[in-house]
């Protein structure tokens, strides 16, 4: 893979070829071409959560003997994973000899919990109305609800107050329950656009240039992969890590750092007298974007289509290459 900020210089006599074609004048004067490409940085990371609380378990019935604190190797305790959804516990450990009759986790110890029927607002839709107030009749048209008087709701049956006797305390507040430690994963993606011209090119088609692991469970590594950088994506870079730190009761497991580009020409030239400005896209330097006096939306929906397919090709022979 090429370095991370490099791009192509543009080819000045093609670029001159293709504007007359385009602009059907083989008389036009390029003043002048650059790289005027679109960037954009991602950071993916991959945090792991990690929390510790009592949940109910069956009470074995046999005297047990004092919790330990788990707290204390917090970090330590070595875990497989157990399931790959995100956000999902991936993996889990009860603290041996932690079980305990303690406070009752679902009523938190009063004994009552809300009501799941209604949500402890001790009403529900109509189930004549489907909470809708009204009910259509064969003509197309409806009728106000006889059951509910057009109110939506009835009573809840399930409670009065809204709340319900907890079953797994039976209504004590104290219930059996161990120390369990639960184990989350969860990647962010955080992304910013570092140079955007012309801004009807859609970020959606560029491809990607770099793709490098910049930190890891040790910490960080390879900061040559950020000295590659040039001060714009650097600072992007700055700033995504700045405005996005790891949250407390997290360890980040790996940290991402993917560069994308799409490579856009800015072109500014004269033709038949007047000076106009164009963004070319691609090897076929499709325009994007004409200015003045073209409309630019038949470009754009043109350049997102090609950019699109190129950052796919390009995607693909990456992978292809990587391995
Ligand atoms: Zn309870
Ligand atoms: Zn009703
Ligand atoms: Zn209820």
């Amino acid at each position: 893979m090429d370095a991370i900020a490099a791009s192509a210089a543009p080819d000045s006599s093609r670029v001159r070829g293709r504007l007359s074609a385009i602009m059907r004048d083989d008389r036009i004067e390029v003043l002048d071409v650059h790289d005027e490409s679109m960037r954009r940085v991602r950071i993916e990371t991959s945090v792991e959560f990690r929390s510790l609380s009592r949940v109910l378990a069956e009470d074995p019935g046999v005297p047990i003997d004092q919790p330990r604190d788990l707290e204390r190797v917090f970090w330590d305790v070595a875990l497989e994973p157990v399931d790959a959804f995100l956000d999902e516990p991936r993996a889990q450990l009860d603290e041996p000899k932690s079980g305990a009759i303690t406070e009752c986790p679902t009523c938190l110890g009063n004994g009552e919990a809300p009501c799941d029927k209604c949500g402890g607002t001790t009403r529900v839709n109509c189930e004549s109305c489907r909470g809708h107030g009204a009910i259509p009749d064969k003509r197309g048209s409806s009728s106000i609800c006889k059951f509910c008087q057009g109110q939506k709701f009835q009573p809840c049956r399930a409670c009065k107050v809204g709340t319900l006797p907890c079953k797994p305390c039976n209504k004590t507040g104290r219930a059996y329950t161990v120390q369990r430690l639960i184990v989350k994963w969860h990647t962010r993606k955080e992304s910013r656009v570092v140079a955007e011209a012309p801004p009807e090119v859609s970020v959606q088609g560029v491809g990607v240039v770099a793709e490098r692991v910049v930190r890891n469970e040790q910490g960080a590594l390879a900061s040559e992969h950020l000295a590659e950088l040039d001060a714009p994506l650097r600072a992007a870079v700055d700033a995504l890590l700045a405005e996005h730190p790891a949250p407390e009761q997290s360890k980040i497991k790996t940290q991402t750092l993917i560069v994308e580009r799409a490579p856009v020409i800015a072109v500014r030239f004269r033709s038949r007298g007047k000076e106009q400005r164009a963004w070319l896209v691609g090897d076929a330097l499709e325009p994007v974007g004409l200015e003045p006096s073209v409309p630019m939306s038949t470009y754009a929906l043109i350049a997102a289509v090609l950019l699109i397919g190129a950052a796919a090709a390009l995607l693909a022979s990456m992978r292809h290459g990587a391995g």
